[in-house]
């Protein structure tokens, strides 16, 4: 038997439309103790993503039914899109960190209260009114691909959490969102990484601008980079991401997430040695082909490779209005 069915572990793989995800969003069904499975994130609200984990669970010969606890990794639509649907088929709580739930039970209240300070920010970094349009749009968009769940209970650090044959701590390991958690399973080096850890694909910390704006703004890439740190010093046998087929060596991932960052910082700097330049400037140089589709992602990277080289001493901001610029210290 496959080491993960021992365990009571079936890895779902669900379609999630866009690309830049890094492939199928992983639904793990994890069997419960006394019966029944709980589900670590649920898969998108989309009719395909709804088959997706429909036929998964009937593989088993479960269904909607069977699930007795939804956990969420994170507040992104493809994690928890269809945990509404569970919860209301089975009556099953859905877990998630408290710096996500407003994500997972307000994505349209969030989005709109957020909207007036996203403008503001975007603008000083130096983006159009019709990139902003855009990218507000673009954000509606997705945000039909998931339901809101009425109701969600917290997942807390270091919490335990038993299951049929092993038990889990939850790691709050905050950076790709602010309240992403994974599982972690020392007895079998197994980590439930959700989008914290993925092979191929950087694991895009986002912009993330709370309703209040920019004064508490969230510093996603130097918190991932931090957390990815401790993540590192773990002793994990294998790794079951949120995207694409479980894999081993996670030091090996991170190394080389950090000397992929430390080159496109080092590529930051060489251009700031030509003067000041916004955002958007340097989002033109390092992604001249990448289209304004990607533009929140390439803005994401950008401004979250300036956070990590202003807490390294090395650039400051010049927040002079309307827009910003950074220059070498
Ligand atoms: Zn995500
Ligand atoms: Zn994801």
């Amino acid at each position: 038997m496959h080491p993960l069915t021992e365990l009571g572990i079936t890895r779902v793989p669900c379609p999630v439309p866009f690309p830049e995800a890094g492939g199928p969003v992983n639904v793990y069904v994890i069997e419960e103790d006394g019966g029944g499975v709980a589900l670590f994130d649920s898969g998108l609200g989309t009719p395909a993503g709804e088959e997706a984990v429909q036929e998964g669970l009937k593989a088993l010969g479960l269904g909607f039914q069977s699930v007795r606890r939804v956990l969420l990794s994170h507040g992104h639509i493809d994690h928890y899109g269809l945990a509404q649907t569970i919860r209301e088929a089975s009556g099953a709580p859905v877990f998630v960190h408290e710096l996500d739930r407003n994500k997972v039970e307000l994505p349209g209240e969030e989005f709109q209260r957020s909207r007036a300070a996203y403008d503001g920010y975007l603008t000083r970094l130096g983006v159009d009114r019709s990139a902003i349009a855009m990218l507000g749009k673009g954000q509606r968009y997705t945000l039909t691909m998931a339901r809101a769940v009425e109701k969600t209970e917290p997942l807390l650090d270091g919490e335990q959490l038993r299951f049929r044959h092993f038990s889990a701590t939850v790691v709050h390991a905050p950076g790709h969102t602010p309240g992403l958690c994974c599982l972690h399973v020392p007895e079998h080096g197994l980590f439930f990484a959700g989008d914290h850890l993925l092979e191929r694909v950087s694991p895009n910390p986002l912009l993330e601008v709370g309703p209040e704006g920019e004064t508490a703004k969230f510093r996603a890439l130097a918190t991932y980079l931090k957390t990815a740190a401790k993540t590192r010093e773990l002793d994990l046998e294998l790794i079951l991401p949120g995207h694409d087929q479980p894999f081993h060596d996670h030091r090996k991932v991170i190394d080389g997430l950090v000397s992929f960052y430390a080159r496109r910082q080092g590529r930051l700097l060489a251009k700031l040695a030509d003067g000041p330049k916004s955002a958007v400037e340097l989002v033109q140089h390092l992604f001249p082909h990448v289209g304004l589709r990607s533009l929140y992602l390439t803005l994401s990277e950008v401004v979250g490779n300036l956070e990590v080289l202003e807490e390294k001493g090395a650039v400051v901001m010049l927040p002079a209005e309307p827009i910003y610029r950074w220059r070498l210290a």
